[in-house]
């Protein structure tokens, strides 16, 4: 029986004074404001318990890790109908490249970068009347609370700034790969990228990729088939042009964001959560790879 507490407390003593932290997002000024000595780990295991240390409980920007979120919102709703309009390829690229985008017709390789995630908004948008209010919703529904919200000036600041991702919505409606305005779409983007939770919160929220689509209160909210899907893209896509990277260090399906969040799972076991601020030159947090590649090799768990 692996002591998971033990483990990750002596993951979270030798990286927390770690001086090597890694550089804080500052393209989205809101963002540049947070402490870069931050460090939290959070699991949690199908069978209830929880495991934790550090900075567990502080809500932060989750960022992109929102992506996946929002894939499985719109998952039972548009079923695959969702890969006529997004591919399911690595794109080895930074989350916000745009050329791959134009060179493949405004079909983006992934739903995990901007343009693809954005494409997903785009179905949430034709779906819902207010989509911002039913995400929430959604979120708070996975994990059983309900003081989750966004952060409206993290949304505000991405509103400002967010050229790139402008540019990829514009590129999409060009390619008639967007149904509804650009301004809608990315103002529900900027939000759902802006939502802010801790590592115990995301733990949980991520439930359902570990057990099978039925999340911590044992509603059924995806298939097998589709928590199975998501899991895939979360290997190959979810870390941008370091997935592969995180494959061969960590061995888990995972997800990270610009704010410093990384949530990975193993099926039938558990989701593990690190926050840590300081990201490397790929977008990653620089603390959280490192604790989570020290995790899977002292407790010799992964999916391969
Ligand atoms: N909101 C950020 C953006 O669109 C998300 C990027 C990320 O976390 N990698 O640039």
């Amino acid at each position: 029986m692996i002591d998971f507490q033990k483990v990750i407390e002596s993951i979270y003593v030798e990286l927390k004074d770690d001086i090597n932290r890694g550089e804080i997002a500052s393209y989205i000024p809101e963002l540049s404001t947070i402490d870069s000595q931050n460090f939290g780990i959070h699991l949690k295991h199908i069978d209830g318990n929880s495991y934790s240390s550090g900075d567990w409980n502080i809500p932060f920007s989750i960022q992109s890790i929102s992506k996946v979120l929002s894939l499985a919102f719109v998952f039972p709703i548009y079923k695959d109908t969702i890969w006529e309009r997004i591919d399911v390829e690595p794109s080895g690229n930074p989350f916000n490249q745009l050329s791959l985008l134009e060179l493949e017709n405004g079909i983006p390789r992934n739903p995990f970068i901007n343009a693809g995630a954005i494409v997903i908004a785009d179905m949430l948008v034709s779906h819902f009347d207010n989509p911002k209010h039913e995400f929430l919703n959604f979120i708070k529904d996975l994990t059983n609370d309900q003081t989750i919200n966004y952060n409206y000036d993290v949304a505000k600041s991405e509103q400002r700034t967010g050229f790139r991702n402008y540019a990829a919505a514009n590129l999409l409606k060009a390619f008639d790969n967007l149904e509804n305005h650009v301004d809608d779409v990315l103002d529900f983007y900027f939000h759902q990228c802006a939502l802010e939770l801790t590592c115990e919160q995301l733990s949980n929220a991520f439930f359902m990729f570990a057990n099978h689509g039925i999340c911590l209160q044992q509603k059924k909210r995806l298939s097998q088939s589709q928590a199975k899907r998501i899991n895939a893209l979360m290997l190959t896509c979810g870390f941008y042009d370091e997935a592969g990277e995180f494959a061969f260090e960590v061995g888990l399906p995972g997800k990270s964001g610009v704010g410093g969040g990384i949530i990975a799972v193993l099926p039938n076991h558990f989701t593990i959560t690190t926050w840590s601020p300081g990201l490397n030159q790929k977008g990653n947090s620089l603390i959280g790879m490192k604790a989570l590649e020290k995790f899977t090799t002292k407790t010799n768990l992964s999916i391969f």
